[in-house]
C-alpha cells in the first residue's frame, strides 16, 4: 500500500478562525489600494523576480495583456468599493510584469476609465510601477497628463543594477532606466526608485548612485526569501544600518526613504509602518491580468497560489474578498504573530517583518522574519542612535559616532532640502500608499 502524505494544516488559510474573529466583533478595513497587473509580462529577465522566478507560476495561465472587459470591471470595482466604504482617498497601480508592454494608450485610457468611475469625493491618487526600459517622450507626455506618478526600479550604479536586471540575451538595463528616470524628473512623474538590496554593492556608494538622481523617494527592498528558500548571503541588517548612518547624519534631509521614515516613527511612538516593517492593516488588493482578485503578489515567494483567492472582478466586489484569512491576517496586527515575535521586545516596531518572509514549510506565515536577526540589527541601531540625539549621551554601536547636536534641526524642524521631509511630514496612510506603490 503507498502512505499518503497529508499536509498539516497551514496558518492562516486553515487556521485562522475568521468566524470567531468577526464574532469577537472585528471588523476588516475596506481596501484602500488596489493594484492592476495590466500585463502579466516582462521585457526583462531578472534573476531575483518573484514572478517568473519562484515557486508560483500561475502568471502561464493568465492573458499577456489585462483585457479590455477586465479593465472595464476592475475600474467599476474600484469604484463600487470607493463609494460603499465613502473612502476619503485611494490608491491605483498600474503594475506587471512590465505595466508598459500594454501600450501608453491602452494605460490612460485605462486610468481616464477608473477617474471617470470613482466618486468625485474620493481623492483617487494613480501610480506606475515600471522597470523603465521602454518609457519615451511620448510615454513621458500621455503619463504626465494622466496624472500617473511614476516609480522605477533602479539598483543603485551600472554594475550593481546590471548584474540582476537584464534583458533575456543578457544586455543589462541600466542605461535605459537612467534615461527614464531623467525624463520622468523633468516632467515632474517621477515618484521614487525602488532598489532591491545586493549585498555585493558597497551600501554608502549604492545609496549615493540613487541619490545621484535626486528622487523624492528610495525604498530599500530586501529580496523575497523565506524560511524554505532562503536568502542569499546574510548582512543584510549592516548593510542597511550604514545606509541609515549615511542617510541620517546628512545635514539635511536629500530624500525620503521610506524604511527609515518608517523606522523613526515607530520608534519614536507613531503609528503606522509600511509593509516591510510595522504592525499597520495592509490594505492593497491585486487584480491579476484575468481579472482574479488576489493578495500581495509578493505571497508568490512562499508556494503555488499563495496569493490566490476565489473571486474575479468579472463576478465578485472586493467585499468578498476581506474575509478572507489571508487578508484577516494581514490586518490583525499583534495577533497574527507567532509567539517568537510577541515575545520579542522590538514587536511593536519590527511587526515581524514582511508577510511573505515569514513563511514556513509546513505551517505557514506565523514565524519570525528569514530576515528577523537582520531587522534587529536595523531597529536596535536606529534607535541607539535616535536615543543617543535625543538624550546627548554616546551611542555605543562599535564605529559610529554620535551625530554632532547641529545635525538635530533638520529632523526636529524638518528643515530639509529641496527634496526634504521628515517622518512625520509623511502620515502613516501615506506611508502605507507608498509602499503598496513600491511593487517590485
Ligand atoms: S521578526 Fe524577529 S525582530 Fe521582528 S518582531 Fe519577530 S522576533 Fe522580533
Amino acid at each position: 500500500m503507498t502512505a499518503v502524505r497529508i499536509a498539516p494544516p497551514r496558518w492562516p488559510d486553515q487556521l485562522l478562525d475568521v468566524d470567531a474573529i468577526a464574532a469577537s466583533g472585528w471588523r476588516p478595513a475596506p481596501f484602500r489600494e488596489f493594484v492592476a497587473k495590466v500585463h502579466q509580462r516582462c521585457n526583462l529577465s531578472c534573476d531575483y523576480c518573484y514572478v517568473y522566478t519562484m515557486v508560483d507560476q500561475s502568471w502561464r495561465g493568465r492573458p499577456a495583456l489585462m483585457p479590455a472587459e477586465v479593465r472595464t470591471a476592475t475600474a467599476r470595482r474600484i469604484a463600487e468599493h470607493v463609494g460603499r466604504h465613502e473612502l476619503a482617498d485611494a490608491l491605483v497601480v498600474l503594475h506587471g510584469g512590465e505595466p508598459l508592454l500594454a501600450g501608453v494608450d491602452v494605460l490612460t485610457g485605462f486610468v481616464a476609465e477608473i477617474r471617470s468611475a470613482v466618486p468625485a469625493s474620493c481623492r483617487l491618487r494613480v501610480g506606475l510601477q515600471t522597470n523603465g526600459t521602454l518609457i519615451d517622450d511620448a510615454a513621458v507626455t500621455a503619463l504626465a497628463a494622466a496624472r500617473v506618478t511614476v516609480s522605477v526600479s533602479l539598483d543603485g550604479g551600472p554594475a550593481a543594477h546590471d548584474r540582476h536586471r537584464r534583458y533575456a540575451g543578457g544586455a543589462g538595463s541600466h542605461a535605459r532606466a537612467v534615461r527614464a528616470i531623467e525624463m520622468l524628473a523633468g516632467a515632474g512623474a517621477l515618484g521614487g526608485l525602488l532598489a532591491t538590496i545586493d549585498l555585493s554593492q558597497d551600501p554608502v556608494e549604492c545609496y549615493e548612485q540613487l541619490l545621484a538622481h535626486r528622487p523624492p523617494a528610495i525604498d530599500f527592498l530586501f529580496p523575497h526569501a523565506t524560511w524554505t528558500n532562503p536568502p542569499a548571503g546574510s548582512g543584510y541588517g549592516r548593510w542597511l544600518c550604514r545606509v541609515f548612518d549615511r542617510w541620517y547624519d546628512a545635514p539635511v534631509r536629500e530624500v525620503r526613504v521610506r524604511l527609515f521614515q518608517s523606522l523613526l516613527n515607530l520608534l519614536l511612538g507613531g503609528e503606522g509602518g509600511n509593509e516591510q516593517i510595522g504592525l499597520s492593516p495592509m490594505r492593497a488588493v491585486i487584480v491579476e491580468s484575468d481579472g482574479a482578485i488576489e493578495q500581495t503578489d509578493a505571497l508568490k515567494a512562499a508556494y503555488p497560489g499563495a496569493a490566490a483567492t476565489p473571486w474575479n472582478v468579472l463576478t465578485d466586489g472586493f467585499d468578498a474578498a476581506l474575509w478572507h484569512p489571508g487578508f484577516v491576517a494581514r490586518q490583525l496586527g499583534v495577533d497574527a504573530l507567532g509567539p517568537d515575535c510577541r515575545a520579542c521586545p522590538v514587536q511593536r516596531v519590527c511587526g515581524g517583518g514582511h508577510y511573505v518572509h515569514r513563511y514556513r514549510e509546513p505551517d505557514g506565515f506565523r514565524n519570525p522574519s528569514v530576515y528577523c536577526g537582520d531587522l534587529r540589527i536595523l531597529i536596535d541601531h536606529a534607535a541607539r542612535r535616535l536615543r543617543a540625539d535625543l538624550t546627548g549621551t554616546e551611542h555605543d554601536d562599535p564605529g559610529h559616532s554620535r551625530r554632532p547636536p547641529a545635525d538635530l534641526r533638520p529632523l526636529q524642524r524638518g528643515d530639509g532640502g529641496s527634496h526634504g521631509g521628515r517622518p512625520a511630514d509623511q502620515s502613516p496612510a501615506e506611508q502605507a500608499d507608498a509602499a503598496a506603490a513600491g511593487g517590485r
